[in-house]
């Protein structure tokens, strides 16, 4: 985007400041778990009502998710946050040093406060943007729920939600400032339910079939897959019923739920098909019966290179986020709770060169940065599959804070955070004007999205037979 564009729609974002990061701290300060975000939801309703968006709430039956669209015709832009929390990660807020605000209480330990508000802080001077010029074109902000193992936003592209977008833009808060590196891993979380036949431990156990022991022997059958598999994949486990404490009791029932990783859809789904035969293998063996039950699962990210380089070009225009002095006095008090190996990863892992003494992010990171092999998953992968979509990371908190720490919580309301989202809001929305002026752009990353997944049919991750397992009802959604 050309000076004078890219300062007007970044002037548009700055007018909005305190509407944004007063709802970002109003969502800190309410951390709603997984489908549970009624609360969060109902207020991200108020502020696109308050700025004029036309609303859409229960998006794909789930409640807590909500849909504000604004213009007319032309290409549609999404704009994608989200405001899910995580349990026991309630930390005070500007406190270098660990205290709940509630004991075992929720936090928001991977920044969704600022993801949410940053995205519609967005989406709302594209707004402004698109009204002021008579620009043709529709901005959406998606208020996504449940990212945290949630997987909400494969229930959203199952029910068609983004099937007429053109383009869908994300961010999440990080360390570093730059363009991610497109990869994360395909995900699918299953349970396996075990169940046999109780008996008496020692008067009759040649009558019980134990469930427990099918469970065992199917950790051990996929500890030797592990062996077999490509080394990106990963696979953990969780035993989530033992089948009861009592030793004398043959157990009848138990679960185990498996959370299968690898680097594309395709080679999780070979994975999932493997571990489902040990499934039975384990069940045969213990004369048991098994019956699986997908709970949620994750696309891997598809890359966009137009919408990538499109996005770090704005990125430089801008420059790295500007801090102050008491901004990075306080990161460098957080970085006194870390070690040494968690500053220095924080640097490769988006491939800079280690530095210490460096408590903020003074620097882009550059485009396919990192070698990407120490990676999680992401519901935005889903998105991906359907749509082009580009995702940055805005520099929020300080360099080396473990996702999902209470140190992570502690930075969530302080000015560097909402500095940070800012500067990520303004990359996003200058993206997304620049599409709107030049629609061979969108072209571009159509094509670029058609090639990369030629011959590979999507497959949602999420079975059609899954419900989101919503808990919220929509009448209690109010705004
Ligand atoms: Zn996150």
């Amino acid at each position: 985007m050309t000076g004078k564009n890219a300062s007007e729609i970044w002037d548009l974002v700055e007018a909005k400041r305190e509407v944004f990061f007063a709802l970002s701290d109003r969502i800190w300060e309410m951390p709603e778990l997984n489908f549970e975000e009624s609360h969060s939801c109902a207020e991200h309703l108020d502020v696109l009502e308050q700025q004029g968006f036309r609303i859409t709430r229960n998006v794909a039956g789930i409640p807590t998710a909500v849909m504000g669209e604004a213009g007319e015709d032309g290409p549609v832009i999404a704009i994608l946050g989200e405001y899910d929390a995580l349990p026991g990660l309630s930390q005070v807020a500007g406190l270098a040093e660990q205290k709940p605000v509630v004991d075992g209480g929720n936090g928001h330990g991977c920044g969704h406060n600022l993801l949410g508000s940053g995205s519609l802080m967005a989406a709302t001077a594209v707004k402004d943007y698109l009204e002021a010029h008579g620009l043709k074109g529709r901005v959406r902000y998606y208020g996504c729920p449940a990212e945290e193992g949630g997987s909400a936003k494969g229930f959203m592209v199952r029910a068609g939600v983004f099937d007429d977008v053109d383009i869908a833009i994300s961010w999440h808060p990080a360390p570093f400032a730059g363009v991610n590196n497109p990869i994360s891993l395909a995900c699918n979380e299953i349970n396996f339910h075990f169940s046999g036949r109780a008996s008496h431990a020692a008067a009759s156990p040649h009558l019980g079939r134990s469930a427990l022991d099918a469970v065992e022997l199917m950790n051990v059958g996929v500890n030797y897959m592990r062996e077999h598999m490509p080394s990106t994949a990963r696979i953990h486990y969780a035993i989530t019923d033992t089948g009861g404490s009592a030793p004398n009791v043959v157990q009848a029932n138990a679960t185990v739920r498996y959370l299968i990783r690898a680097r594309d859809l395709p080679e999780m789904q070979g994975l999932l098909r493997r571990v489902k035969k040990i499934a039975e293998g384990a069940a045969l063996m213990t004369e048991t019966t098994v019956r699986s039950e997908i709970v949620s699962g994750d696309a891997n990210l598809v890359g966009n290179t137009p919408l990538e380089q499109l996005m770090h070009q704005n990125l430089e225009r801008l420059g790295p986020p500007v801090f102050d002095e008491q901004d990075r006095a306080f990161a460098a008090e957080i970085q006194k709770t870390l070690t040494n190996e968690d500053i220095k990863s924080s640097f490769v892992r988006f491939g800079l060169k280690p530095r210490m003494g460096v408590p903020l992010c003074d620097t882009i990171f550059p485009p396919e940065s990192g070698d990407g092999t120490l990676v999680g998953s992401t519901d935005v992968g889903t998105v991906s599959w359907v749509v082009p979509t580009v995702q940055m990371r805005g520099a929020t908190y300080a360099v080396g804070t473990p996702g999902h720490s209470w140190q992570l919580v502690a930075q969530g309301k302080a000015p560097a955070a909402h500095k940070g989202m800012e500067h990520a809001a303004k990359v996003m929305a200058s993206t997304a004007i620049d599409l709107f002026r030049n629609p061979a752009l969108i072209e571009e990353a159509k094509a670029d999205f058609r090639e990369r997944l030629a011959g590979t049919p999507f497959v949602n991750p999420i079975p059609d037979d899954v419900d989101p397992p919503v808990t919220v009802k929509d009448n209690q959604v109010l705004a």
